[in-house]
């Protein structure tokens, strides 16, 4: 018996209102605990690393660090620090100890051997196999502990299909590129001992076209359209592939109207294609190869109620009976999950991942349709619906754990954030430590449902409640 379940990343996009950046990863200020930062102040380096005294990651560790988030309002929380490798290699981990013990210690609870003197200096970088640690300073035991933990390495194959504007670039440090996509997973999922093995695949090996378009001619209803996609992409499916990726650093939206003697238009769906102001579209005639004309679309009125747009479209009615408008959309959003909020703002899901269950709640396929954000934040959401493809849940996140970094009305990634928290900001973090799960696109907790999230891509050993 099989099910599909379907997960997604949500955002808010505040559409209409200019200047919003969604990412700004090396900036940022440190917020006290429960509390709200300050709205006004100079955005300060965001040094993670720095706040916590003793044991901390190397620059020349390759693999996973994880140190409770909170032990930097509370170092107390800082005595189980967790560090991932690869079998057979030593871990790489810096300590910086207190003046308060004239030596340091590391007692190998696991070789039950003392190493004594072991790291006197300030900062001493060591290398420590597999295996459980604990520091001690002069002869006391300092209940702080470093567990190693050794992986073999995985890898973890899929295919990419890459969809791109008619002219086939983009610019933006958050555009998807095979070589991008694939480093950066390496780069995050290394935590857990794991790379990639992504092989790129051809459009038509999904019966697709070279631009990926969706038509809005018809109203459409929430996740409708979405839908029907997924089922023809199923339906035409050419892989053996169990976990594909559809990276996309463009949509284009179609509508195919009836126009009269005038040049005024109404289209349907106008949330989804962001229709505000003016637009440059192309216009042919529907379903007749001849040849597109660049025009203009300007929005006349909204019928916010209905979403239908009232537009003008210089020598639209040339084309009549029937005009077809293709538009690029300004940043790809997926056609589903709106909900309108206010006026200017509404929420929409913005990747999504379709998994495949076995009765035994292990997914056996996934679909991820990805289209691309800005900056580093991009990035992250590729590769948190890649995580939920590998089984791992959306993650409470903590606003007072100290990686909520929120500035100005901006939130900013920090290298803290986890890659399965559901919202802004993002981070790269992947953790041995037990993360409350939550419901999709929520942060409403799922009761007694806990995650080691390094386990659960490298051993499959995820937690089995969905
Ligand atoms: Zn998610």
């Amino acid at each position: 018996m099989r099910k599909v379940i379907f997960v997604s990343f949500v955002v808010i996009l505040l559409l209409g209102c200019s200047g919003r950046k969604t990412s700004s990863p090396s900036a940022g200020a440190t917020p006290a605990p429960g509390t709200n930062p300050p709205s006004a102040g100079a955005v300060i380096e965001f040094v993670w690393d720095t706040l916590v005294p003793d044991v901390f990651a190397s620059e020349n560790h390759k693999y996973g660090f994880d140190k409770d988030p909170k032990s930097k309002f509370y170092p107390e929380l800082a005595k189980d620090i967790y560090v991932s490798v690869k079998k057979g290699e030593a871990a790489k981990v810096s300590l910086q100890l207190s003046n308060s013990y004239n030596k340091h210690s590391l007692f190998n609870v696991t070789t039950q051997q003392m190493v004594v003197d072991c790291c006197t200096n300030k900062a001493t970088e060591l290398e420590l196999s597999e295996g459980h640690y604990e520091i001690y300073g002069d002869n006391m035991p300092l209940d702080r502990h470093i567990h190693v933990i050794g992986y073999n390495e995985k890898t973890v194959p899929a295919e990419y299909v890459q969809f791109d504007a008619e002219d086939g670039l983009c610019f933006d440090e958050g555009c998807y590129s095979f070589e991008g996509v694939k480093e950066n997973f390496d780069r995050v999922y290394s935590q857990a001992v794991t790379k990639n093995a992504f092989v790129e695949r051809s459009h038509s090996d999904f019966s697709l076209n070279k631009i990926l378009t969706f038509n809005l001619t018809a109203p459409i209803q929430g996740d409708e359209l979405m839908k029907e996609f997924h089922d023809m992409v199923m339906h035409n499916i050419n892989s053996e592939q169990n976990r594909i990726i559809f990276a996309i650093n463009s949509i284009e939206w179609e509508w195919n109207v009836y126009v009269e003697q005038f040049d005024t238009l109404l289209l349907n769906n106008y949330l989804h294609a962001n229709l505000e102001s003016t637009h440059n579209v192309l216009i042919s005639s529907c379903g007749v190869a001849t040849q597109a004309q660049k025009s203009l679309l300007t929005v006349l009125g909204l019928d916010r109620k209905n979403q239908v747009a009232k537009v003008l479209i210089p020598n639209a009615s040339s084309y009549s009976p029937c005009v077809s408008i293709k538009m690029e959309s300004e940043l790809p959003v997926l056609p589903t999950g709106i909900k309108i909020l206010s006026e200017t703002a509404f929420s929409k899901t913005a990747q999504v991942a379709y998994n495949y269950l076995s009765a035994d709640n292990k997914v056996i396929r996934s679909m991820i349709y990805a289209p691309r954000f800005m900056g580093e934040h991009s990035l992250n959401v590729i590769l948190h619906e890649l995580g939920h493809s590998l089984g791992l849940f959306d993650v409470f996140k903590d606003e007072t754990e100290g990686t909520y970094v929120y500035i100005n009305g901006n939130e900013f990634a920090t290298s803290e954030a986890n890659i399965m928290t559901y919202t802004m900001p993002t981070g790269p973090k992947l953790r041995y430590r037990d993360l409350q799960a939550v419901i999709t696109s929520t942060n409403n907790i799922i009761e007694d449902v806990y995650e080691n999230q390094w386990n659960c891509i490298n051993l499959s050993d995820c937690n089995p409640k969905r």
